[in-house]
Formats: C-alpha cells, structure tokens, sequence
C-alpha cells in the first residue's frame, strides 16, 4: 500500500514494473504473456527467444503430451526369440 498514485486505481504499481531480460522493455509483470517467467520476460515470445523454447511447452510435454521426436523402438518383428526359463 501507498504507492498508488492519484485516484482511480490505474495509476502503475511499480513493484509489478519488471524489465525484460531479452529486450529490456519496462513491462506490468502481471501482464506479461510469459506464463512460468512472467518476471523475466515480456512475454513468450522473449522468453522462446532467450530459450530457445518456452517453459510452457515443456510443461505441456510433461503433462503426457508426446514430444515432437519419436524414439526409435525395438522391432518387434525382428525380435529373437527368448530362451523359456524352465
Ligand atoms: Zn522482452
């Protein structure tokens, strides 16, 4: 509380006024479109920038959505066949 400025309750709170780590813009945190580093970048697409990929769509990934690259599995038509354990 206190740093409000004037009346209305628009006035920027400073303690939400970030600086983008990529391009240095001032920026609302709270508004910021980056969703996991709202208080480093300006948004997702500095975050990507800085990255190379967004926290975001490593969640997603980890939320069981498969990843883009398919490792390789064993063929199953190639497989030898397994001694039966007597
Ligand atoms: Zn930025």
């Amino acid at each position: 509380m206190g740093t409000s400025l004037g009346f209305g309750g628009t006035a920027v709170n400073a303690d939400n006024i970030k600086v983008c780590a990529r391009c240095g813009l001032r920026y609302d945190w709270r508004k910021s479109a980056s969703s996991t580093l709202k208080m480093t970048y300006c948004g997702s697409l500095c975050e990507k920038a800085d990255l190379g990929f967004t926290i975001d769509a490593l969640i997603h990934v980890e939320r069981g959505e498969r990843p883009i690259v398919k490792l390789p599995e064993a063929d199953d038509d190639q497989k030898e066949p397994v001694a039966p354990v007597v």
